[in-house]
């Protein structure tokens, strides 16, 4: 099993707890002083920087939010002159100015070093040939892995995206080991290489690191088997600093993070409290290394828990779990936090039920209610009444245990709920009528 850098990834927690404050009191020192929005924002706080004495006073600091970076678009939230920023990247906003990042020549560094492992945990090395089909450009992808893959050696092929034919041609002529690109592309490839009649044998791949998007693990088991690769899973946001947040090992049981620079944090997105270990919550980044741009207390908005447990691969790094959705999604169901993909996960482990599915919550004297209508096989409506009860009945024990909730499930033949064209429509509130 190969580790990048097993000083820090492996290191005993209470040092790491140790290089985590000092680095966090310097960064809240450097937010402080260099950036305006930061010093008011701590000030309305009443706060000072001497207030952070240690890792547990994290959560006294005021949350950063999207809007905080649109507020101060372009440059208002880097804390060194422009003239040691080497690098800007921008994410375009589905609504008006894009988010736009900085890096320092030590950022780009730390960028490098966090990739590397990554790279190296999904088993690359300086032996190995990546290809790069990720977009190259203002997006983080391209350039994230990119300079990873040159810091561990690997020859590096910056492809970018797109391209399917070129693709395939360079991925059997140059021998590409590893494939990087998101999870729906990889699927994308996996058919057009069946379909140009490339025989598998005259591949190379062993394994692909795919993210960027959400994706199920059915969808992780059809890449493995039509690529027949491993697919990693890697975790990253352009306001933390790209790829390279957090990533699978070989393991594939939660992501890795690199909290040596990315202190993360669960919290509910409704009450913005700390939530006890192994809760399932909104995910919080402060970045303790970062000179560009540092983030304090950054709401991602993806949902996911945290295991401090022993992993088997020897990294002592917390993993959080794939990510759940979003926390915009969530509803609240007599008090209970509840996510639409808790439920879906539910469904896509049972092989009688089709995916498709509904969920429809409603208020009947004062009280929630939450109703699933869900489509099962059809041979299950030729078959006798007491085995559509009996699976009704596994459905709800398998919610329960799942969400908490006790869920008034209703089987549907297939074809009953209706289709969407693109993002399928799961939750139907009437509260909100
Ligand atoms: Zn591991």
């Amino acid at each position: 099993m190969k580790i990048w850098n097993s000083h820090f990834e492996c290191m005993e927690r209470e040092e790491l707890r140790k290089i985590q404050t000092d680095r966090l009191r310097e960064t809240v020192e450097r937010a402080y002083f260099n950036v305006p929005h930061y010093r008011s924002k701590m000030q309305e706080a009443g706060l000072g920087p001497e207030c952070i004495r240690s890792v547990d006073d994290i959560s006294r600091l005021p949350f950063t939010t999207k809007n905080d970076l649109r507020d101060t678009y372009p440059f208002g939230l880097f804390a060194v002159p422009m003239s040691e920023i080497v690098r800007l990247h921008a994410s375009s906003g589905t609504t008006g100015k894009p988010t736009v990042v900085g890096y320092t020549r030590n950022d780009i560094s730390t960028w490098s070093e966090v990739m590397a492992r990554t790279l190296t945990a999904a088993g690359a090395d300086r032996h190995d040939f990546i290809q790069i089909a990720y977009g190259y450009g203002l997006f983080t992808g391209g350039l994230g892995l990119h300079y990873g893959g040159e810091k561990i050696g690997a020859s590096v092929i910056p492809v970018s995206g797109g391209n399917t034919s070129r693709q395939l041609q360079l991925m059997r002529d140059f021998g590409t080991t590893v494939l990087a690109c998101t999870p729906s592309y990889a699927l994308y490839l996996a058919e057009a290489i069946q379909e140009s009649g490339i025989d598998r044998n005259e591949l190379k791949l062993k394994a692909g690191v795919f993210g960027a998007e959400p994706w199920t693990e059915n969808m992780r088991r059809e890449i493995e088997s039509k690529l027949r690769i491993k697919a990693i899973d890697i975790y990253g946001l352009s306001e933390v600093i790209g790829p390279g947040v957090a990533s699978e090992c070989m393991e594939q049981n939660g992501l890795h993070i690199n909290e040596d620079h990315f202190y993360p944090e669960i919290i509910d997105p409704v009450t913005l409290q700390v939530l006890p270990e192994g809760s399932t919550g909104e995910l919080v980044f402060t970045t303790i290394t970062k000179e560009g741009l540092p983030l304090v207390r950054y709401r991602t908005r993806d949902l996911t828990r945290l295991s401090y447990g022993k992993c088997a691969c020897g990294r002592t790094l917390v993993r959080m779990e794939k990510c759940l959705g979003r926390s915009d999604d969530m509803l609240i169901i007599r008090g209970v936090n509840l996510f639409p993909s808790q439920i879906e996960t539910v469904l896509l482990e049972m092989s009688e039920i089709k995916p498709h599915y509904l969920i429809i919550v409603d208020r009947v004297n004062n009280l929630d209610t939450l109703e699933l209508q869900v489509e099962v096989d059809e041979e299950f409506f030729q078959d006798k009444i007491s085995q559509l009860q009996a699976l009704r009945a596994k459905l709800q024990d398998n919610l329960e245990n799942a969400t908490g909730l006790s869920i008034k499930v209703t089987l549907v033949e297939p074809k009953t709920i209706e289709r969407s064209e693109g993002k399928a429509k799961r939750v139907l509130d009437k509260r909100k009528y």
